[in-house]
């Protein structure tokens, strides 16, 4: 089988990129790497030490305008020979996907969380219902596409650097022009990071995020939030998670002074252990948690950072 991964490199190489890669040479046949962006050939080089056979860079293509994307993808998997693309189920593949689905005739199974069933067919387990359930979808077309979801598959080595060569995917003007970027704050990428501590409106207010943000630097974790505490602007959009904010599967999340109703949960259920602070014992949130603390978040939280930094301390 030819694999095409679509790799957005703006910047650096993000840990969805290796787990794609990874999850490509899973399934196992020829593997061809795409990219756009910035980042350099030794950098994109090392795409092989996880299962690229080649990659293909073109700096000029957007990293950003998903029909420029679908152009240099589309030109990449016509120039391969791709019987199976594969993204990471980011926001870029989200506007990608289902365009190059259509201009492919290609079947596309959104959210994948395992290698697919070739023993009678080809099945592709994914998350349904808000990660409540999975479903199996079978593909039939002979094109496939699948976007793989974040943190289902860990980044494994097992090749050596590969060649990286230039390519002109033809990805013509852009029909969107970008007046801004405003790059997240924080030392952590919420996508990308294993550990993340989040607030909600038990915090109370903004003032109060110094203990959240004590916690995450003590366990060198990301901050997050609920919606309702970015909509009222106690913090940035981008540290929201759940169903209509970004959906994360970290290692570790700690949510203090957070409800749990479904739309939050909906965006944190894939991560690895769940830890809740609430002071009602009846909040939602403890029955999808793996450990729970009913508590003040006020009295809670600086216990638990004076328990890591002792912890680091003696370690
Ligand atoms: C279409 C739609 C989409 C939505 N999408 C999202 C989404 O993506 N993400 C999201 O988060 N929400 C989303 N919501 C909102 C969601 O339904 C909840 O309203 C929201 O998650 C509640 O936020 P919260 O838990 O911070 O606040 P609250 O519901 O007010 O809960 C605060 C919690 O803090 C506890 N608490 C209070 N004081 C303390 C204290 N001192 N110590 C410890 N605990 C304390 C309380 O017991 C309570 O459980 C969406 C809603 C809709 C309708």
């Amino acid at each position: 089988m030819n694999i095409l991964v679509y790799i957005n490199a703006a910047g650096h190489l993000a840990k969805s990129a290796l787990e794609a890669v990874t999850y490509a040479s899973k399934i196992g046949g020829s593997i061809s790497v795409v990219a756009s962006g910035d980042v350099d050939d030794a950098t994109l080089a090392t795409l092989g030490e996880y299962g690229a056979q080649k990659v293909m860079v073109d700096r000029s293509a957007s990293t950003d305008d998903a029909q420029q994307i679908t152009r240099l993808v589309a030109k990449a998997a016509d120039a391969t020979g791709a019987d199976l693309i594969v993204f990471s189920h980011d926001l870029i593949a989200k506007a990608v996907a289902p365009r190059l689905s259509v201009r492919l005739k290609a079947g596309l199974v959104s959210g994948a969380v395992a290698v697919p069933d070739q023993s009678n067919g080809f099945v592709c387990k994914v998350n349904v219902f808000s990660g409540k359930a999975y479903g199996f979808v079978s593909v039939k077309s002979a094109k496939k596409i699948i976007s793989l979801l974040p943190n289902s598959f860990q980044p494994e080595k097992n090749g050596a650097a590969c060649a990286v060569e230039a390519f002109d995917g033809a990805a013509g003007a852009s029909a969107i022009k970008v007046i801004e970027t405003k790059k997240p704050e924080g030392a952590i990428p919420l996508p990308e990071a294993e550990l993340v501590v989040s607030a909600g409106r038990g915090l109370k207010g903004p003032e109060n995020w110094g203990i959240v943000e004590d916690l995450a630097k003590a366990l060198g974790a990301a901050t997050a939030c609920s919606r309702p505490v970015a909509d009222i602007g106690w913090r940035p959009h981008h540290e929201h998670v759940g169903q209509t904010g970004v959906a994360i599967r970290p290692n570790l999340y700690i949510a203090a002074g957070i409800s749990g109703a479904i739309q939050h949960l909906a965006g944190v259920n894939g991560s690895k252990v769940i830890v809740v602070i609430n002071t009602d014992p009846e909040a939602p949130f403890f029955k999808a948690a793996d450990y729970g603390v009913v508590g003040d978040v006020f009295d809670v939280l600086p216990k638990l950072t004076a328990a890591v930094q002792k912890f680091r301390a003696a370690h």
